[in-house]
Parts: C-alpha cells; sequence; structure tokens
C-alpha cells in the first residue's frame, strides 16, 4: 500500500514548524450555552450578487494527492471568471510547484487574499510574483489583507512579522496592498470577511507572539485574520486560511454582515488539531446550526476533526474530507478529492 501511495506521488508532511502549529488547546468557557446566538442572525444588508459558478483548487496543505505536501495553506479560488489565489503556502516555491504540476496558469490571476500574517500562509507570496511579473505586470500584483497585518510582533524580544519586509520587496515589484478593516466584496459574491469578531470563546492561537498595540506588546490574537465567502444561491461558502479567529466566530461573523444563508460549505484550515472531544462536539454543534453541508478541512483543521464531524453532523463518505494538494470544491458538485482523501 505504501508503495503504492509513493508511485502515485502522495506525500504527507507532518512538519511542526511554523507560528500555526502551537496552539493553546481551546477551553471554552460554557459554549453549549451560546448556542443559539449562530442561528438568529438576520440579514443587515440588501442582498448584492451571487456566485454562480465556483471551483476551489488546494495548492498547499499536508496531504498532497499531485505535488507536494508541506505545513501550510494555499488554494486556488475561480468564480464567475475571477481567479484569486488565497494564501500562499509555507515554502517559497511550494504553490508555484504544484499550480505547474496542476496544469494552473498564476499569470490570469490578478488578487491574492492572505488570510494572516504567518509564515506558512505568505512564504510564497514573493516568489509567486517574481515569477509572474515580468511577463504579467498585473498578474498577483493586489493582495488584500485584514488591518492589523503589518502591526510589529515578537517572540522573546525578536521580530517575526515577516510581512513587514514582504510589504517593501513586494511594492518594490509594482505590486500594492490593500487593507480591509470590514467586509469588502471583491467582484459579485465574492467577499473578504476583514478582521472577525470574537464573539464566541475560541481560543486558536498559540500565545507566543506578541503584537504592539499602542506603544504596549500585548498577547497576539491574530487581529487580521480574515476569511474569504462566495455568497451563492444556495448559501455561503467559507474558505479559511488557518482559523486563527475561530470556525464558529467567521461564520458567525459571515452570516451577520455579508448574508444570512446556510453555510454551504467550509474549507480550509480550521486550527482544530489541538481542539478537545468538548470543543468539537460544540463547534459541531454550531456548524449545525448554520445549515454547514460539507467540510473540507485542511492544514491546522488536523485529522480528527474532519472524521468527528462526519459522524457528529451525520455527514456522508463525501461531504467531509480531509483536503489535499490537487482536491477541489466545485459549486453544485461538491468535494472532489484526490485519490488519496477518497
Ligand atoms: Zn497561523
Ligand atoms: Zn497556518
Amino acid at each position: 500500500m505504501l508503495a503504492a501511495m509513493l508511485r502515485r506521488g502522495a506525500v504527507i508532511v507532518l512538519g511542526l514548524m511554523f507560528g500555526c502549529r502551537t496552539a493553546t488547546p481551546v477551553q471554552p468557557a460554557s459554549p453549549v450555552a451560546q448556542a443559539s446566538a449562530v442561528s438568529v442572525a438576520g440579514p443587515v444588508r440588501a442582498p448584492a450578487g451571487r456566485v454562480d459558478a465556483a471551483k476551489i483548487t488546494v495548492l498547499s496543505t499536508m496531504l498532497a494527492d499531485k505535488g507536494v505536501g508541506e505545513w501550510g495553506f494555499a488554494a486556488l479560488v475561480e468564480a464567475d471568471g475571477r481567479r484569486i489565489l488565497f494564501d500562499t503556502g509555507a515554502r517559497p516555491d511550494t504553490v508555484l510547484r504544484n499550480a505547474e504540476t496542476l496544469g494552473i496558469d498564476l499569470r490570469t490571476v490578478t488578487d491574492v487574499v492572505l488570510s494572516h500574517h504567518h509564515d506558512d500562509h505568505v512564504g510564497g507570496l514573493m516568489t509567486l510574483r517574481e515569477a509572474v511579473v515580468g511577463q504579467s505586470p498585473g498578474a498577483l500584483a493586489t493582495v488584500h489583507v485584514g488591518a492589523g497585518m503589518f502591526a510589529p510582533r515578537r517572540i522573546d524580544g525578536r521580530d517575526v512579522n515577516s510581512m513587514i519586509a514582504i510589504k517593501a520587496a513586494f511594492e518594490r515589484t509594482g505590486g500594492k496592498f490593500v487593507v480591509h478593516d470590514k467586509p469588502t466584496e471583491l467582484g459579485p459574491g465574492i467577499w473578504v470577511t476583514g478582521p472577525v469578531p470574537r464573539v464566541h470563546p475560541e481560543r486558536n492561537w498559540s500565545g507566543s507572539r506578541k503584537v504592539e498595540q499602542g506603544g504596549a506588546w500585548v498577547e497576539d490574537t491574530l487581529v487580521e485574520d480574515q476569511s474569504l465567502v462566495l455568497d451563492t444561491e444556495r448559501g455561503l461558502v467559507v474558505l479559511a486560511g488557518c482559523g486563527h479567529a475561530g470556525l464558529v466566530n467567521t461564520v458567525t461573523h459571515a452570516r451577520a454582515s455579508i448574508r444570512a444563508a446556510p453555510v454551504l460549505a467550509a474549507i480550509g484550515g480550521f486550527h482544530l488539531f489541538e481542539a478537545d472531544d468538548e470543543q468539537l462536539a460544540w463547534t459541531a454543534q454550531q456548524l449545525r446550526a448554520v445549515g454547514l453541508a460539507e467540510f473540507y478541512g485542511g492544514h491546522c483543521t488536523g485529522i480528527e476533526a474532519v472524521y468527528r464531524f462526519r459522524a457528529l453532523l451525520g455527514f456522508e463518505r463525501r461531504e467531509s474530507l480531509v483536503a489535499a494538494v490537487g482536491g477541489r470544491y466545485v459549486l453544485g458538485e461538491g468535494i472532489v478529492p484526490g485519490a488519496l482523501a477518497h
């Protein structure tokens, strides 16, 4: 079996090298009591455009059905002709190589959304930009980030926010950053959430980093952490990078600020790899309340959470799967996993 996996190019990387890896176990105060908060949010704005056709292809995560795996995340979002790169992986060339392996041309991708500043999500940005700028100066040229992305961070007095240096280098290539402090529509039905209010007691960060705030160094809660949301006729498709804001907080924010629709699918990294049984059960209960229909968990979601959700939410096999490089979510079709993650 191992030989067959290797022949197929399957790679499992269980490295623990980057900023997302050391989450504090989540200890919600009494999460069950707050369950009703999610399901009753009403729309706060008139419906805008809807996405009719969408495909999300995973380009970086630990499990790889094609290409190479790593501790990181990236995915290509294609929605009604718009092509957006969501996060850029950890190692400088992972997404570039995986895109080549999958036959994906990044020269027609204009926009990048970065979920947060950690190296396992921004590590490929400069390599990718430099690979396309010569032929297509407008490719991968506009990067959308949440407010707080460039705030100085430290561990034991050492500066660790590499986005500060990346910003200067990226801008020298003619690229620009757009900072979002609230949900913003990038195209009809295509949203970035901006920073997510932490209304539920999800605590999905390591606690090891400090951030500069008003002249003081305080615990870094990854305030900039944002997700991408597709507003489709059947519901919201939520794509997260590392889930530091919390999966439930993110869908709560999306339903309150974009549209109070069912959550059709949650895709990406949700930082549940260290969640205990209580946290997973509470999260599943919240997801049930918002009508979650499919779960494609990669990166820091961990393996166990995916299968717990399959059981706790009564999903079919194809409705809750571990994401792999080369795997896809297709609107109207559902999760199209690689061979290894079936
Ligand atoms: Zn992270
Ligand atoms: Zn991460």
